[in-house]
């Protein structure tokens, strides 16, 4: 079995989840750890949660350059109905499922 290093800690669970979504997508195999995974994903309480993203050693650096591109394409957006603030790679409101408004870019 491979090591691997953690290539995120402390975020928060939605967050994870979709850079765990794209990563995998870019073929990096991504593990979620973290308290927050205990419980179920149903109402969790937003920026609370401690969720870490784990890679495999050789696939850290690749990782990394991908979530460094993640943060430069994707500006947060405001979300019209409940104002919510949602991640650049969101397309709907995580909140209320409102989709991406076209006013805040
Ligand atoms: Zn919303």
């Amino acid at each position: 079995m491979e090591e691997r290093k953690v290539l995120v800690a402390g975020g928060n669970l939605l967050q994870a989840h979709t850079w765990k979504g794209l990563l995998e997508a870019c073929g990096i195999h991504v593990e979620l750890r973290g308290e927050a995974l205990l419980g179920g994903i149903g109402e969790l309480p937003t920026g609370m949660q401690n969720v870490e993203l784990w890679v495999g050693e050789s696939q850290h650096a690749s990782a990394q350059v991908q979530l460094n591109a993640l943060d430069v394409e994707s500006p947060q957006w405001q979300c019209v109905q409940c104002h919510e603030t949602n991640e650049g790679s969101f397309e709907l409101c995580w909140q209320c499922s409102s989709e991406r408004s076209e006013s805040h870019n």
